[in-house]
């Protein structure tokens, strides 16, 4: 075998990916807890979901537990025993293993259909007519060696924020539309009854086109952190899978 074959066979494979994923149902942005989930649901109904994710690695925050305690609780097991994931239960909680939770929803995730790109920063957003219609991306090697390199450009029927406490795309929109409802971008102090149950409540369009999920969602509207829970996590997900399927 040639070396040159080797190199062929990905580049030829990376590029048949990508130019299959330049228009897309839905974009994620972000591979935490709450994106995977919701490009597990929608891929699993047919919907041609993309995930991008900036870092090498899939998961968000799943894979440190609390403080580097790697084992994952929610209040039950019901999206865990949909997708697959293996739990136990302690003292009225469900408890999972870190690492088998964010392997199985990743490996679940793609065998349902979605298809993830790592390594890949989205660094803007599409607006056109008023609503978002897109991401701006780049390699994340560029951003982080701060390269003067132009991006390309990912199409998609609806994207949805589940990059976590910054919520990058909702930042980007309130740091330029002055209309924008948001105007602060941040949670409150630890309370997790409200926040297990606001996050999932809140989940959902911000602004055309847009979607928030996950601390995504907390971030956006304000509401108190969760600490290291991740029930709410699934549930938003889950829910901003269901309301993008009602519109398609
Ligand atoms: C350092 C740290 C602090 C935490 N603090 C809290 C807390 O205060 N309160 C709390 O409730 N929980 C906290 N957690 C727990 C946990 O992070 C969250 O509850 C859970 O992981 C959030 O899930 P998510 O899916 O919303 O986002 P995350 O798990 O954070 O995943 C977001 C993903 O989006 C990716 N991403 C972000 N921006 C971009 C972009 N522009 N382009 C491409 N990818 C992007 C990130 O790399 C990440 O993988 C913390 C975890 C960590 C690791």
């Amino acid at each position: 075998m040639k070396e040159i074959q080797i190199s062929r066979a990905i580049i030829e494979q990376y590029t048949t990916k990508l130019l299959d994923r330049l228009e897309n149902d839905v974009v994620i942005a972000g591979s935490g807890p709450a994106g995977l989930a919701a490009a597990y649901y929608l891929a699993k109904g047919g919907v041609k979901t993309t995930v991008i994710e900036r870092k090498l690695a899939i998961g968000g925050g799943i894979w440190g537990g609390a403080a580097g305690f790697n084992e994952i609780v929610l209040e039950d097991s019901e999206i865990l025993d949909e997708i697959g994931i293996p739990s136990k239960k302690k003292n009225g909680l469900t408890i999972a293993d870190s690492v088998e939770f964010a392997t199985t929803l990743c490996s679940k995730t793609i065998a349902a259909g979605a298809v993830v790109f790592n390594l890949t920063d989205i660094e803007d957003i599409i607006v056109k007519k008023n609503a978002v219609c897109g991401v701006v991306v780049n390699g994340t090697g560029i951003k982080l060696a701060r390269l003067h390199v132009d991006p390309f450009c990912i199409s998609a029927k609806f994207v949805v924020d589940s990059t976590g406490h910054p919520a990058e795309l909702v930042a980007m929109l309130k740091n330029r539309d002055e209309k924008f409802h948001v105007k602060k971008i941040g949670e409150g102090f630890m309370d997790v009854e409200t926040s297990e149950a606001g996050v999932v409540e809140r989940t959902g369009e911000i602004f055309k086109g847009l979607y928030v999920a996950g601390m995504s969602v907390c971030s956006a509207y304000n509401l108190p952190r969760m600490g290291p829970i991740f029930g709410g996590m699934l549930k938003s997900g889950k829910k901003v899978a269901e309301l993008i399927n009602a519109k398609l």
